[in-house]
Order: C-alpha cells, then structure tokens, then sequence
C-alpha cells in the first residue's frame, strides 16, 4: 500500500507511516495494515521488536482520516464509522498488551489515531519537534483509541486539562503525562533505529535517551488541579469563571471552542476510569460507548462540517456552556449491549442460570441473552422473557450453569432459593444474587456457596426498571476477588458500572446506604413538586431549573415524578411500577435495621421509613411505584 511501508528488516517488523503529504493521517486500510502485521509478527521468533515510525518532518501521525467517516456519515451510514472505530481500538489494545517491544518515533504532529498508534507502546519516543494532542472534543468526539487510559492515568488533573482544552504537549509535557518515555534528538533516530534491526534489543532506546526538557504543563499543574478537579464540566467551567488568571482565560477560551457533550461526558469517563479497574479495555469499551451513538446522537457530524469541511470554525453543538443534562451524559455513555466492543477472546458465550424474572430480573436476563450468553430461567409466575429459555424449576435452571445470578423480593425468599440451587450447581460455578437483601441473608447465603465449593458474590443493584432495561444499572459488589473477576463481564453488560466493595455483605451495606439517601431524595423531591404546585410554578420550569442547578438529583433528572415532565418514568405510566413503594419501605427498613445493630444515628432515614411504612400501609400506596408520593403529597396540607 502507497501509504505505508510494511517489512522486517534484521530482528525488527518494521512499520513506516508513508503519507507525508497528508500529515500521515491514518486511514481504515493502514489500521489494519497494522494490525495484521503485527499479528504475524507476534508469533514469528525472528521478530523480537516492532518499531513503528513516518515520513517526514511535519508528524508522526496527525490523526484518523475522517474524510470518509463523515461521507458516511452523513449520508446517514453509520455502520462503516462504528467498524473502523471497533477495529481500530482492537489494534490500540493488541499495542498496549503486544509482548514484544514496541518502540515508536513521534516527530511533529501525534493525534487522535497516531496517539493510538504511536503512545500505548514500551518504548516512545520524542524530540523537539513533538507535538502530541487528543483533541477529540473539539470534533465531537471524546479522547479515544485509548487516550482515555492515558489521560486517568497523567498526574493529578491533567488529564481533563489535556482532554477538555485539546492542549498540545511537547516533549517534556508528554513525559510527565505519560504519553511518552525517551527524549531522543532527532539525528540520532536513523543510527538507533539501524541498532534496534540489527541487534532486536530494545535497552538501545533508554541508552540514547537524554534528560526529559522541563515541562510548561508542570509548571501549570497547581492551576490544572485547582479548577480541573471539580468532577463534573459544570463545576470546571464554574471554576474558571470565577478567576481572571492568563491561565483561565485561556483554558476558558479553549472550552468555548468545544463541544460541551463531549467535554462532559469526557470528564465523566475519567471519573469513572479512575474509580473502576482503569484498564486499557475498559477504556476503549467506555469510548466506543460514545463514539458508536456520535454521529446519530453526539456532535460528531457537526465538529468535523464546522472544523474540516465548511472550515467556518462555528460549530453549532446540541448543549451551550456548563447546561448538561447529567442524562445526556449517561446516554451516551450506556453500555451498547450486543453491539459491545468486545477484544480477542472476549466474546465467549457463557451458560448463565437467571432466577426472579419479575420487574428486574426480566429485563436483566434478556440484555444477557441479547449479548450472545445462552440464559436459562426460572420464576414461580408465568412469565416468558425474550431469548431465555424457561425451566421448570431454580434446580433445574442452575444445573450446569457457568454463572447463577438470582433477583428476588427478599432475604427469606433468597434463603428458600439458595436451599434449592446450591447443591444442584456445578462444583467451581458463581453464583450472584443480585436482589436487595439483609445484610445477614447475604452472608449466610454466601458461606453455603462457599462451603459447597462455588465462588459466591452478592451484587445488588442501583436503576430501577429503566437501568435494567437500559443495562446502565450500578452493581455495588461483595465477595472475593475471583468470584467479582467471574461475575465482571456479565455486570458489563447489564449495567454501566461496577464497585467491588468488599467481602461478603459489602454489596448489600453499600445498597442499603444508597436508598436510604434514595428514599429521602424521592421524598424531598416530591414536597418540592407539591410545594411548587402551590406557588403557582410551572412543572415543567421546575424540572428545567432543578435538572441542571445544585438540586438535581436521579430522582428529579432520570426519574422524575411529574407525569409529561423529564424522561420517560413510572409516572407516565400511571405510575405502575417501575420501583414499588413497598420495596423502598422494605430497603428502608433494612437500612434502619442495619444502623441499628450497628448503633448509627440516621434521623432522615428514620423519617423516610415512616413516611413510606405510612403510604405503604394507610394510603394506598402499596402496589404504586415508589414516586408515587407526589400524588400523595398533591392531596395534603400542613398539619
Ligand atoms: P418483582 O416482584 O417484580 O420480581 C421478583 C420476582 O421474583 C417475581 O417475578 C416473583 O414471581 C419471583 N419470585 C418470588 N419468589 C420466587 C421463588 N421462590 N422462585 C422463583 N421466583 C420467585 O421485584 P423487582 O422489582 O424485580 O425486584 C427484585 C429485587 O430487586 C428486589 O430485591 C428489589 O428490592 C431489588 N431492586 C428493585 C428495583 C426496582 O426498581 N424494581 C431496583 C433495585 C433493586
């Protein structure tokens, strides 16, 4: 291929990026040029090496070519965009975890797709002349091919800084970022890289390496830290608004330039990099999140007319400033169910037991089913769930299962269920109870797991019916490390998130914590709704100002009890569950329970649980979803 010279010269494989010309902007067929040499050379011995540099002076690779995903795109093909994205970020991973040594050359411009290519090897190299940059946001695209990984990993909040305002890091600044190792001059790389062919060792790249240059970045990282650590794009903005600093107006001006979606949503992936496993594939799965929904639903199309075609430098992005919905960011960050990106021996289909397939558990098992596994299930009513194949018993549906995952109403019930499954699964197998259960329960029904040689882990779950159906559910985690690395994938697929919180019965303390600030939450929100009501106040300005000022909430912003207001709920439903009244008084419960023997004071919790023991079992709130308390609080006065 004219764009890129592929060959093995002594030890080395040697890839030489040939377009110049076009600042070696990497096209779908260099990509998987890559990709299959390296593939051949991984298990040829007389390759020890890979080194991977360009021709000439201006970059090593200033990005993809998205000439032809927005061709696609924009003729409404999104298909060709969501293939090169998916194989392109299997090549970033096959980098980052090739076996050999990878040794790269960075001149000039390294962006996007060449920071993919040239900054997940062992040994990268820069000179004077390097610019490296992830400016994704500026296109409507998050930093992806793996710069996510980087960017959670750099010191402090560089990471954001590098993400948000698309900065250029030279030498110096790479390093400290971690986008880069060696500072090498430039007349030295034609004699090292001879060194590396013939001799197949990689220790020749540290011996010609100088000092790293100081860093300007470094030099920034007090301010970066103070107004990039905020978690959230609002509170970045809002930081920098509120200084005169040269630092602030510049980063403000680079914000501006920005697309807000992705800015947020970017934030949000290092937030969640940095609190989850952070590995490079969890990384890359995170940004196909986004960019398999960015052209349909992000600002893809938009940045790329506005910066390369029309070159107006205008764009018109879906959100202004620091106002972002926190559901949009959740949307585009939503596990992409069978569409997955999935990495070379991930796509194993696993036998999986699914028992309660009630408001939860239906849905749950049919993402699982979706994604390929095959899921047998069982439910004491008659229910048929898509893709599952029903059993005509718990036994029966555990038999042979790799992995049994139950979501039941309670602790007793899921005693009477474990009595049953566990001495009909496999010795070796995982079982995951996903329902909100006692403390105790959990425990107990993970000590017979473990004594009848299975890995047992309780999971409870945060989403509701939407999170379920949606698979963004967070799954809160106890049990030991092999049982959680067992259940991990499948959690991937149900929901967006997943905390090991500890050994067994951490999952159920943290669930119990959560509803009870849920249960308050939903509660505070629904006076709110009445009160306003009675001011005269327009639902609809209400749910506008609270989604996006300091009192927004899940409850408010992805729940929201007002019918015909916010995203689709129970309340638009009649209020047909959805979360019913009954299992927030029952998680309620448990959560005083637990303060109890544990002698916490929880006053809000106490008077959460009065309020709903009283709608629950006075006024007619039970079988109503848990929102329904807006209704209530419409019908009454103060006392
Ligand atoms: P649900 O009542 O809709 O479902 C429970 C299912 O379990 C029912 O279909 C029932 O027939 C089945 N079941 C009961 N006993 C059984 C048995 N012995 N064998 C087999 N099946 C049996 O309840 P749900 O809303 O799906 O909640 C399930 C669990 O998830 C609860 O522990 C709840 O607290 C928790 N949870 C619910 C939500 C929510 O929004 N609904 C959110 C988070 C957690």
């Amino acid at each position: 291929m004219a764009d890129i010279d592929i060959r093995v010269t002594g030890r080395a494989g040697r890839i030489t990026f040939t377009r110049p010309q076009a600042l070696n902007a990497l096209s779908y067929d260099m990509c998987m040029a890559v990709d299959a040499a390296m593939r051949l050379w991984h298990d040829d011995d007389d390759v020890a090496l890979v080194v991977i540099d360009a021709e000439g002076d201006k970059a090593f690779c200033a990005g993809g070519d998205i000439a032809e995903l927005y061709d696609t795109g924009t003729r409404g093909d999104f298909e060709y965009g969501r293939r090169f994205w998916r194989d392109e970020y299997r090549l970033n991973a096959y980098i980052a975890e090739y076996p050999k040594p990878v040794v790269s050359f960075m001149q000039g411009f390294t962006m996007g797709g060449g920071v993919g290519i040239g900054c997940h090897g062992s040994h990268r190299v820069v000179d004077d002349s390097s610019r490296i940059a992830m400016p994704e946001c500026g296109i409507g695209l998050v930093p992806d091919v793996g710069g996510s990984y980087l960017l959670a990993r750099a010191p402090g909040h560089l990471g954001e800084y590098l993400g948000l305002t698309a900065g250029r890091m030279a030498a110096g600044d790479a390093i400290l970022a971690g986008f880069a190792d060696h500072f090498i001059p430039r007349d030295q790389w034609a004699g090292l890289i001879e060194m590396l062919e013939a001799s197949g060792d990689a220790a020749h790249v540290a011996a010609h390496a100088l000092p790293a240059p100081p860093s300007a970045l470094g030099e920034m990282q007090g301010d970066i830290d103070r107004h990039f650590g905020g978690g959230t794009l609002a509170a970045i903005i809002g930081s920098l608004a509120g200084e005169d600093s040269d630092f602030a107006q510049k980063a403000r001006a680079a914000l501006e330039r920005n697309s807000p979606l992705s800015m947020a949503c970017t934030v949000e992936m290092l937030r969640r990099l940095r609190a989850g496993d952070g590995t490079i594939r969890q990384a890359l799965d995170r940004e196909y999140r986004f960019t398999w929904r960015a052209m349909e639903e992000g600002d893809f199309l938009e940045g790329i007319r506005a910066q390369i075609i029309d070159k107006d430098r205008n764009p018109k992005w879906r959100h202004a400033g620091a106002e972002m919905p926190g559901a949009d960011v959740t949307r585009m960050l939503a596990p992409l169910g069978a569409n997955a990106l999935t990495f070379e021996g991930e796509d194993r289909q696993m036998k999986i037991g699914f028992i309660g397939l009630g408001n939860m558990g239906a849905p749950m098992a049919a993402n699982l089913a979706k994604a390929g596994h095959e899921v047998t299930g069982f439910d004491m009513a008659d229910v048929a769930v898509e893709g599952v194949t029903m059993a005509g018993s718990a036994g029966e549906a555990a038999k042979g299962a790799e992995v049994v995952i139950t979501m039941l109403p309670n602790g007793q019930i899921l005693r009477a269920v474990a009595a049953e499954i566990i001495p009909a699964m496999d010795k070796g197998a995982t079982f995951v109870d996903c329902s909100t259960v006692d403390v105790d329960s959990a425990r107990a029904v993970a000590a017979e797991a473990e004594a009848a040689g299975l890995l047992a882990v309780d999971a409870p779950v945060s989403g509701g019916v939407g999170g379920a159906t949606g698979g963004t559910l967070t799954f809160m985690a106890g049990g030991s490390d092999a049982g959680f690395a067992k259940a991990k994938p499948l959690f991937d697929i149900m929901g967006q998130k997943a905390v090991h919180c500890g050994g067994a019965g951490a999952g159920q303390s943290a669930k119990i914590c959560n509803n009870m600030i849920l249960g308050a939450t939903m509660i505070a929100t629904c006076e709110a709704f009445a009160l306003a009501d009675k001011l005269g106040l327009d639902r609809q300005k209400m749910f506008d100002v609270v989604s996006t000022s300091s009192g927004y909430s899940w409850t408010m912003n992805a729940y929201c009890p007002a019918p015909g207001v916010g995203p689709q709920s129970p309340a638009d439903n009649g209020y047909k569950p959805g979360f019913a009244a009954e299992l927030m008084l029952k998680d309620l419960r448990l959560s005083q329970q637990a303060a109890e023997s544990v002698d916490a004071d929880t006053p809000m919790g106490a008077l959460a649980q009065a309020l709903y023991a009283q709608f629950v079992e006075q006024e007619d709130g039970k079988g109503m979803d848990f929102s329904a308390m807006l209704p209530r609080f419409e019908k009454r006065h103060r006392d």
